[in-house]
């Protein structure tokens, strides 16, 4: 009779190797530069790939049943939600509105981050950065969905919610995160790990998944609430991994320093363009709020950012180009964004209002260099005006838009808060315009790449001209109920009718 030996059990090291990295082998028939054509053309060295670990050690096996456990509990959790009519139990419909722009410029943005992982895993050369690539790739895939059926359950209800995905690609704010994410899948691998491993995880995601979940939970928003929780688990392991991957390069050849910095100088300014729209959603989109954005920048971008570069400066890496400008940007750009969200509300699908003498007194308390001396005088002026001549106050002008980031340019100059930014450059015979100075070196530094980029508002004039319904039914805009203010819409009426209902009848 044989005898029934227990196998060996395997150390989390040794189970690691062998289930993700040992699993490679070496071609004979091709070379590694033919299965690994964009390896190189960045011009990043890497000479010994086994340097690279992965902190988490995850495996396929732990992966999916880490996974599965959190699907669980996030699907019971948004089948209470609906049962128990989550909707109604939201502050009130105003809220809705940083859901709209979440759904219409982040979800699509994980999908886009899903695409791209999913490609950079079949060019990296090193096998256990390609398996960390490969989850996250299902990571980011998981979010869309998971953001997209939480938040589905408003859809049945609400306006403004149905046209996300035309949306993402054709309406002017869309534009903004889909021309960061285009501009990240379009690079090579290891630029696209500074992209979105460095900008997107590590300095915004924080940014955009703690106050803003907090807020959520704030307002009642259980979906967005329980999404939120399941996402974050992942971006902790995002961020390390995306952090593990810079100092891997930085380790592996001292040429590799300056084109790394460079990435960190352009994908920081990006990323700050980017979480200006996430600003605007925190400061003036929340009944209730949580921190202004400006704490926020603090707190989750200014304090981690020191930390991560005191960390970074031992392989000769300084804090990104733009540093200094984009605290001070921060105590501006949420009010400049939602001043021309407002007056532009024809063309946005979701609902804005302008803010309440209360909401202004938090925003003086919030911003004390800044609300009071330029914001407030403006809304004032421009509540006094509706006032008088019960007309919406809206700019029936189109804005120039920033050949890189797509914001139209309605930001001011560092330190010069009433010169609003005018830059512009001839390249190849055509002017282009810039909202920044960050933008405007980034444009230089690549001008083929940028010089072509499609443009809402340019694609606006030549495809619609004075057309604007057709430009509206082209974009999934349903003028009257997605769009203009707050006060009056669909939305407002039917929550508090049903909210009425549910209040008489308990
Ligand atoms: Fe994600
Ligand atoms: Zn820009």
């Amino acid at each position: 009779m044989d005898m029934k030996v227990p196998a060996e059990k395997l150390g989390l090291t040794e189970k690691y190797h062998l289930l993700t990295r040992d699993l490679a082998w070496d071609p004979s028939y091709r070379t590694n530069k033919e299965i690994h054509p964009y390896g190189d053309f960045e011009g990043i060295k890497i000479h010994d790939w086994d340097k690279w670990d992965d902190p988490f050690r995850m495996t396929v096996d732990s992966y999916w049943k880490y996974q599965a456990e959190k699907e669980r509990k996030y699907y019971a959790i948004i089948d209470a939600h609906a049962q128990n009519n989550g909707h109604l139990n939201i502050t009130d419909a105003r809220y809705l509105s940083a859901l709209k722009l979440f759904l219409q410029a982040i979800s699509p943005a994980e999908y886009a981050a899903h695409r791209g992982f999913a490609r950079a895993a079949r060019e990296y050369e090193g096998v256990g950065m390609a398996v960390a690539a490969e989850m996250q790739a299902i990571d980011e895939i998981r979010h869309a969905q998971t953001q997209i059926h939480g938040l589905s359950n408003y859809n049945k209800f609400y306006n403004g919610f149905h046209g996300f995905t035309t949306q993402r690609d054709r309406m002017w704010y869309g534009t903004v995160p889909r021309s960061f994410f285009d501009d990240a899948m379009s690079a090579g691998p290891f630029e696209f790990i500074i992209a979105i491993g460095f900008s997107f995880e590590y300095v915004l995601t924080n940014l955009l998944f703690v106050p803003f979940m907090s807020g959520a939970a704030y307002n009642g928003d259980l979906a967005t609430v329980t999404f939120g929780f399941s996402a974050q688990s992942d971006e902790a392991r995002h961020m390390t991994l995306g952090l593990e991957c810079i100092k891997f390069m930085l380790e592996q050849d001292p040429d590799n320093i300056p084109i790394v910095q460079a990435w960190l100088d352009k994908w920081f300014w990006r990323g700050m363009r980017l979480l200006g729209l996430v600003g605007t959603m925190m400061d003036y989109m929340l009944p209730k709020r949580v921190m202004s954005w400006q704490e926020a920048w603090k707190i989750y971008g200014e304090e981690n950012g020191e930390a991560l570069f005191r960390d970074l400066a031992r392989y000769g890496i300084r804090k990104p180009k733009g540093w200094e400008t984009a605290a001070e940007s921060a105590k501006h750009v949420p009010h400049q964004i939602m001043l021309g969200m407002y007056q532009w509300r024809f063309g946005t699908a979701f609902h804005v209002w302008p803010p309440s003498d209360e909401d202004m007194d938090w925003l003086s308390e919030k911003y004390p260099d800044t609300f009071d001396k330029y914001y407030r005088p403006r809304w004032e002026y421009i509540k006094q005006r509706e006032a008088e001549t019960g007309e919406p106050h809206l700019n029936m002008g189109l804005p120039k838009l920033c050949q890189t980031c797509q914001l139209p340019t309605w930001s001011t100059e560092p330190g010069e808060p009433e010169k609003l930014v005018q830059r512009e450059i001839e390249f190849d015979g055509e002017t282009y315009h810039f909202c920044s100075e960050g933008c405007q070196d980034i444009f230089e530094h690549e001008p083929e790449k940028y010089a072509g980029a499609w443009m809402p508002i340019q694609g606006l004039i030549r495809d619609f001209g004075e057309d604007v319904p057709g430009w509206m039914e082209w974009v999934n805009l349903i003028p009257g109920k997605d769009n203009m203010s707050y006060h009056g819409s669909e939305d407002e009426q039917n929550f508090k009718a049903w909210k009425a209902q549910t209040t008489a009848s308990s």
